[in-house]
């Protein structure tokens, strides 16, 4: 079934459902109820995490493919019912502009060209989400933010597990004071890298195993401590004759003293396997452990001497669909946005630092 016809039957179920399931939605919200989404890049993250989960959004769905590769726009173009009017190549890409079916533009791309894929989209007036880590440097992120802004249209950054129903649990019981006052974080990520592949070259991921994973353990440290670290102090370790690692970091380590007093100590690794935090305070703990993954969550708290695992009645949406959902559901209703192009620039700024720290070998203050 094509598009428009979709859209159609789309029009008159909405209409049905209008005074129920939509009732406190704003009226002109309910006229036109799913924004469409155009998906940049079709790799791995986008073909196998992102496009089956659009299926299932409540206020988006899959309306257009941007890829480099004929056979991958032939092949999901069918696989989701995609018109060759709304496939675009790269060299296309900006004439998005002329479809209205496309209100928001993901950007799955590696990472060097996140900057530009969205920068190009917002100038094409659509609404932006781009894949973490934002860009490869807080300057390309300062780029972004001004040219969503320019264009009146909102940028969002793919933090999933800020949508994820046991971190934000997490995140509220530290609020909560169930851990007393925090007084250390651990947070660790890392895994097993295979070789040959675009996240082992500077020059596509703008850095090694911290860009990629171990932005798990700085983003959660900071949602986690609810605050901004004011000093940073770091240290890598790379073996330089692993042929993995001729252009990007192994291991880096690193500690974050926040302003309560708070620490973080964060692994990030391309040669174990780590997913997991946990928030330690002056009563007990919260930890995850696995913490960030795509499923299978777990969660334990400690108090009064007792450790009980927490469990949680599966979401009535997963972090894929909750995050894509959120994008659409601010363009239409004004709801806040959450993890915005601003929050991404903070984890960039930050992984600025932890680099010069490592490299200079001392400590570095944050503004
Ligand atoms: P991938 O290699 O599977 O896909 C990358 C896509 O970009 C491919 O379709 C490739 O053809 C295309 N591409 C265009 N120009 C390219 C070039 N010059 N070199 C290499 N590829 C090029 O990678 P992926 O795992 O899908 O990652 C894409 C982005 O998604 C990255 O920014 C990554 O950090 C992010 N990601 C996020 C999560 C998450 O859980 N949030 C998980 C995986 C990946």
């Amino acid at each position: 079934m094509g598009i428009i016809a979709r859209r159609g039957m789309l029009g008159s179920i909405g209409a049905g459902l209008a005074v129920g399931a939509m009732g406190n939605m704003p009226l002109w919200a309910r006229a036109k109820r799913k924004l469409g989404y155009a998906v940049v890049g079709l790799g791995s993250y986008a073909t196998q995490q992102i496009m089956p989960r659009l299926a299932q959004c409540e206020f988006a769905e899959l309306r257009a493919l941007v890829s480099g590769t004929p056979a991958k726009l032939e092949k999901f173009g069918a696989q989701y019912g995609i018109p060759r009017t709304h496939w675009y190549d790269y060299r296309r890409y900006d004439r998005i502009r002329d479809n209205p079916d496309i209100d928001l533009v993901y950007v799955v791309l590696p990472n060097s060209m996140h900057a530009e894929y969205a920068i190009r989209a917002s100038q094409a007036g659509k609404h932006v989400l781009c894949e973490k880590p934002m860009a490869v440097s807080a300057a390309e992120c300062e780029a972004m933010i001004a040219a969503a802004r320019a264009a009146r249209r909102k940028l969002m950054i793919g933090y999933r597990s800020q949508f994820e129903p046991h971190n934000l649990r997490a995140i509220e019981l530290v609020k909560s004071g169930f851990v007393g006052r925090p007084t250390l974080i651990t947070s660790e990520h890392g895994f097993h890298i295979q070789p040959r592949q675009w996240r082992l070259d500077h020059a596509l991921s703008g850095g090694g195993s911290l860009m990629d994973i171990g932005i798990y353990s700085l983003n959660a440290a900071r949602y986690l401590a609810g605050e901004e670290p004011l000093e940073v102090s770091a240290m890598e370790s790379t073996d330089r004759n692993d042929p993995r690692f001729a252009t990007v970091e192994d291991r880096i380590d690193w500690q974050m003293r926040f302003p309560s007093g708070a620490i973080a100590n964060c692994v990030s690794s391309y040669s174990s396997g780590h997913n997991a935090f946990r928030v330690t305070g002056t009563k007990g703990w919260v930890g995850m452990d696995p913490a960030t993954s795509y499923a299978g969550h777990r969660m334990w708290t400690r108090r009064d001497a007792q450790t009980s695992e927490v469990t949680l009645p599966p979401p009535g949406k997963d972090q894929f669909v909750a995050q894509l959902d959120h994008l659409a559901e601010s363009v239409l209703t004004g709801i806040p946005l959450r993890a915005s192009g601003e929050e991404g620039l903070k984890d960039l700024q930050l992984i600025e630092a932890i680099y010069r720290s490592a490299r200079e070998r001392r400590v570095i203050k944050l503004a």
